[in-house]
């Protein structure tokens, strides 16, 4: 591991000041640390926030949830408020990881992590993320587990985080606080696709601390949930996933949010299933049509093209189950 300093911060401000100096911020450290001893990352300072005041998970005004950036995955998934009123924030938790890691890892650490491309985590492999203008062994590697959707020359990995899914299907807004003071962005601005500059993976100036995230409010009753492909049923990563919530009103779709995991380079989501299902009346033809947009646009690697098929069935499957029609 290469030598670093380490320092613990008791407020946002000291903690803003150590970060705009170059420092990283390190709370839960279930990616950081693993990639620091494989020598991925090589920080010279670690800025330790877990004594931040940002633990809290609270009803917002306009009835929407914020959820503090320290709150633990485990603390999340389990929160009364956040299994009543956003099932598939911790159904998506609860379907992440191991129990282990979900006790220790912070939501702010979940939408921060880095890809689980081998290469990536190969510091013999050439790959433009960890080192800018070294190629990409995926392209051209074995690229089962690689993105189908928004992948570039440069990079073809995804977003690993199966809760990222779920704030980009509900557009939460993430909250950050940074030498300028306090601003917020859509999740959908907050995590960037790779295009020529795949080392850059998150809109975040220098020394800016995520402190919440913030789902807004939908007109109740909002059903909502979260379905996982994988190789194994525990302590793996998505081959393709969904984060589905509906709002029926009078037997009509009023309301639809989807994204789409593990076929991105950041959680996708999917505005042509959405469209296909507003107005409409929940039946088993209906979850069909609008799946089969979910793979819009995809260009699968040479590895990876049963991902088109396995994604629309994965979004129909939780159409199905969120829709009540199954
Ligand atoms: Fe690196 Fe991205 Fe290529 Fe993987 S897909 S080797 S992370 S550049």
């Amino acid at each position: 591991m290469h030598p670093f300093s380490y320092t613990k911060v008791s407020d946002t401000r000291e903690a803003v000041t150590a970060g705009s100096r170059g420092g990283r911020y390190i709370a839960g450290g279930t990616t950081l640390v693993d990639l620091m001893r494989e020598t991925v990352e090589r920080p010279e300072t670690l800025v330790d926030i877990t004594g931040l005041p940002l633990r809290e998970v609270a009803v917002t005004e306009r009835g929407g949830l914020r959820i503090g950036a320290l709150v633990r995955m485990a603390e999340a998934a389990a929160h009364p408020k956040v299994r009543v009123l956003y099932p598939v924030i911790s159904e998506a938790l609860e379907l992440s990881a191991s129990a282990q890691l979900r006790n220790m890892a912070t939501i702010g650490g979940n939408i921060m992590q880095r890809t689980r491309c081998t290469y990536f985590r190969d510091v013999t492999a050439d790959c433009n993320k960890r080192e800018p203008g070294s190629g990409c062994a995926a392209l051209h590697g074995f690229n089962r587990s690689h993105a189908i959707l928004g992948a570039s020359d440069h990079c073809v990995a995804t977003h690993p985080s199966d809760v990222a899914v779920a704030f980009a299907a509900l557009e939460a807004r993430v909250h950050l606080l940074g030498p300028d003071g306090e601003r917020s962005l859509p999740f959908a601005d907050f995590l960037l696709r790779p295009g020529n500059t795949p080392d850059r993976e998150q809109s975040l100036r220098q020394g800016e601390l995520i402190t919440s995230v913030e789902i807004p409010a939908y007109p109740r009753p909002l059903r909502s949930g979260y379905v996982k492909v994988r190789d194994r049923q525990s302590y793996e990563f998505a081959l393709t996933s969904a984060a589905v919530a509906l709002h029926v009103r009078r037997g009509v779709i009023r309301e639809a949010k989807v994204a789409a995991g593990g076929v991105g380079t950041v959680p996708w989501k999917l505005p042509a299933v959405e469209r296909h299902l507003i107005g409409e009346r929940p039946s088993e033809s209906l979850w069909a049509a609008a799946a089969a947009r979910a793979a819009d646009g995809a260009r699968p690697l040479q590895h990876n093209q049963f991902k088109v098929e396995l994604l629309k069935r994965t979004v129909e499957r939780q159409l199905r189950i969120v829709g009540g029609t199954k």
